[in-house]
């Protein structure tokens, strides 16, 4: 699970951004944490950067597809 220290320098938001779930290895529209939504497994990606490739993580049968949801976004000024 994220972690910070300082909430004051987070905003909570309802963009449906946070909602897209990504398959392996396409493109991130956004830079910040994206997080497996099977797993829980967290990844910062940078901007104009793609998700690990499918082998980046393994599931064990059962767990679910890998896909990626954004967690935190890191705006930019
Ligand atoms: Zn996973």
């Amino acid at each position: 699970m994220a972690q910070y220290k300082y909430g004051d320098y987070l905003h909570h938001s309802d963009h449906s951004a946070y909602d897209t779930r990504h398959a392996p290895g396409s493109p991130a529209g956004n830079a910040g944490i994206y997080r497996c939504v099977s797993c829980g497994d967290e990844i910062g990606i940078a901007k104009g950067h793609t998700l690990p490739p499918q082998n980046h993580h393994q599931h064990a049968p059962g767990v679910g597809k890998i896909e990626s949801q954004l967690l935190v976004f890191a705006q930019q000024k």
